[in-house]
C-alpha cells in the first residue's frame, strides 16, 4: 500500500461525521466487533481491515457514499451475503459498503415473467416470491439462504439450474447501478428485446464489485415445474457417464435439468462424514450421476422417459446401477448426497480447489487427464472432482494425503494450480467457471487470458473507475500496491 493511500484510508472524523449525517448513526459501524465480521469469508482463506461498514438504505444513499469516498480517494468494496470464495468481498482498507438494507421485492410481473428486486435480497426470498406467484426463479445455490441477488449478479453465479437456465447473466433483464462517482444508471427494463447499442448490463454482471455497485435488477421467471424426477446412477467411470448425459439430452431435451457428477471417493467421504444420509446403490462404482428432469406440466411421464434412457444405457454398459426417487423425500435425500460434498471435504484435512470449465464434450477427458497428472504429481493426494457435468463445470479439489500436515499439503496450491490450470488451458476450457476471480486467482487470470482480452478489461476498469476506488487489486489490478493473492 502507498503512504498516499495509507493516509487516505485512514478516515478522518469529518469523513465519518458526513456519512452519519446521511446515513445516520446506527448504519456506520466503526465498532471492531461490528466490522469484524465483514474482514473475512466464510474459507477464511484472506483477512483484510476496514475502518467502517457503512450500511445505505437505497441507491440514493449508496451514490451520496460512492461520491464521498471517490472525492476523498477512499477505497469501498461491496458486500453481499458475504458468501464468496474467492477473497473478492474481503476489504484492504476503507469501507465495507453493505448492501443488506436494500431488501425490497418491488414487483413479480407474472404475464412479463419477470421480478423487479433490491440487491440486498437473499436468493432464497426470490425464490420464494416466485414460487407465491406460481413462478420459478431458477437460480440455486447451496448458500441461497444468505448470499444476496446483488452478490450473485456480481460474480454472474452459477449452480445446479446452469444446464438448463443459464447462469446468473442469462436470468437479468435489467439493471440499476451505482457508478465510482456516485452518477446512477438507470438500466431498469424488463424487455427480452433492447439493441440499443451497448448492452451495460453484461458489464456490470461479472464484475465483482470493480466497476459499479448493483443497486437493483429485473429477473426472469419461468414457469414453475409441476413434475419432477430425480435418479442416481451409477456408472464404471467419466466416459460412460458423458455416454448417458448425451442419451438423455437427446431424449429429455429441455426437461434435463440438472446432471451432477460425483466420484466414488466423493460419496464414500459424504456417507462417511455426513449425518442423515444413506447409500443409494447397493453396489459400489467408480462414478455417479445426480439427475433430474422436470417439466411445468402436471403429470408428465418423466419416470418412463428416463426409465426408458436408463434401460438402453443399461444394456449398452454405460449404466451399472440406479435408482429413481420415488417421493419428494427420496428426492431430497438423493440430492442431499450432492449437496453435502463441499462441506465433507473440509473433515478430511486441507482441500486445494479449482472451479474450472471445459467444453461438456471433453468433460470425461479432462477428468481422466487431470486426476492422473496429480496422482503422479504427490503420492497420496485423493482427488474429488465433482460437480455441474451437464455444463462442463468442475470443481476438481484435491484433498490432502492421509496423515500429510495440512499447512505443508496448501504450501502446494500453487504447484496443483499449474498442473490443473495448464491442463484447463490445453482444453480450451476456463480457470475461473462460476466463483469468479476476487484475489485467488487475480494472477493466475494474467497467465492465462488473452492478453487483448486483459488490456480491454483494465481500460474499461480505468474509464469506470479511474481513482481505482472500488474493490481494488480485485480481478484485474490497476496500482501496484494491490494486495497479495496468495492466501494466508
Ligand atoms: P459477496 O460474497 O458479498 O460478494 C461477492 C463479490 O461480489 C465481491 O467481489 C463483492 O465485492 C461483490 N458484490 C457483492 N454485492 C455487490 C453489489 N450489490 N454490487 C457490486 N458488487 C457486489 N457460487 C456459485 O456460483 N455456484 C454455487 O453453486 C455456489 N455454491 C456455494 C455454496 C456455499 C456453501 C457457499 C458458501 C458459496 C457458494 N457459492 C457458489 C459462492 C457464492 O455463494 C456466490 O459467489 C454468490 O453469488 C455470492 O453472493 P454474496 O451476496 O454472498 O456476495
Amino acid at each position: 500500500m502507498t503512504i498516499e493511500n495509507m493516509l487516505l484510508d485512514a478516515l478522518d472524523a469529518d469523513f465519518v461525521a458526513r456519512l452519519r449525517e446521511r446515513l445516520g448513526e446506527r448504519h456506520v459501524w466503526t465498532d471492531v466487533n461490528e466490522v469484524e465480521p465483514h474482514l473475512v469469508e466464510s474459507r477464511n482463506l484472506y483477512r483484510g481491515s476496514a475502518t467502517a461498514v457503512v450500511r445505505p438504505k437505497d441507491a440514493a444513499e449508496v451514490a451520496f457514499v460512492l461520491s464521498l469516498c471517490n472525492e476523498a480517494n477512499v477505497r469501498v468494496v461491496p458486500q453481499g451475503g458475504n458468501t464468496g470464495l474467492v477473497g473478492g468481498g474481503v476489504p484492504y482498507g476503507g469501507l465495507v459498503l453493505s448492501l443488506a438494507r436494500l431488501d425490497a421485492i418491488r414487483e413479480v410481473d407474472a404475464t412479463n415473467s419477470t421480478i423487479t428486486v433490491e440487491a440486498g435480497v437473499t436468493l432464497a426470498r426470490i425464490q420464494e416470491a416466485a414460487e407465491a406467484a406460481d413462478r420459478l426463479f431458477p437460480l440455486s445455490l447451496a448458500s441461497q439462504g444468505t448470499c444476496q441477488i446483488g452478490g450473485n449478479l456480481a460474480t454472474n453465479a452459477g449452480g445446479t439450474g446452469v444446464l438448463r437456465y443459464g447462469n446468473t447473466r442469462d436470468l437479468v433483464l435489467g439493471l440499476e447501478v451505482v457508478l465510482a462517482d456516485g452518477r446512477i444508471w438507470n438500466g431498469m427494463k424488463r424487455l427480452r428485446k433492447d439493441n440499443t447499442g451497448y448492452d451495460l448490463k453484461h458489464l456490470f454482471v461479472g464484475s465483482e464489485g470493480t466497476l459499479g455497485v448493483i443497486t437493483a435488477a429485473v429477473l426472469k421467471l419461468y414457469p414453475r415445474p409441476k413434475a419432477t424426477v430425480t435418479a442416481f446412477l451409477g456408472c464404471a467411470g467419466p466416459h460412460e457417464a458423458l455416454g448417458v448425459f448425451e442419451r438423455l439430452r437427446e431424449s429429455a431435451g429441455d426437461q434435463l435439468t440438472a446432471f451432477e457428477f460425483i466420484p466414488r471417493f466423493g460419496l464414500e467421504l459424504v456417507l462417511k462424514h455426513a449425518d442423515g444420509v444413506v447409500r443409494p446403490l447397493a453396489g459400489d462404482h467408480a462414478a455417479y450421476a445426480l439427475v433430474e428432469l422436470s417439466s411445468p406440466q402436471e403429470g408428465a411421464d418423466l419416470a418412463g422417459t428416463i426409465e426408458t434412457v436408463i434401460g438402453g444405457a443399461i444394456e449398452d454398459g454405460l449404466v451399472e446401477d440406479a435408482t429413481l426417487g420415488a417421493s419428494q423425500s427420496q428426492n431430497a435425500a438423493l440430492w442431499k448426497l450432492r449437496e453435502m460434498l463441499s462441506e465433507v471435504q473440509g473433515r478430511e484435512g486441507g482441500s486445494i480447489k479449482h472451479d474450472i470449465s471445459v467444453p461438456v464434450s471433453r468433460v470425461a477427458d479432462f477428468i481422466v487427464e487431470a486426476s492422473a497428472a496429480c496422482e503422479a504429481a504427490m503420492e497420496g493426494v485423493r482427488v474429488c472432482a465433482f460437480g455441474h457435468f451437464g455444463d462442463g463445470n468442475i470443481h476438481f479439489n484435491l484433498s490432502q494425503p492421509v496423515g500429510m500436515e495440512k499447512a505443508a499439503y496448501l504450501r502446494e496450491w500453487e504447484r496443483f494450480n499449474r498442473i490443473v490450470h495448464d491442463i484447463v488451458h490445453a482444453y480450451d476450457g476456463s480457470i475461473a467457471a462460476e466463483h469468479g476471480i476476487g484475489l485467488i486467482k487475480r494472477d493466475e487470470l494474467l497467465r492465462y487470458k488473452d492478453p487483448v482480452a486483459i488490456e480491454t478489461m483494465r481500460a474499461i476498469k480505468a474509464a469506470l473507475d479511474p481513482k481505482d476506488i472500488l474493490n481494488p487489486g480485485k480481478v484485474v489490478a490497476l496500482g501496484t500496491d494491490a494486495p497479495s493473492a496468495l492466501p494466508g
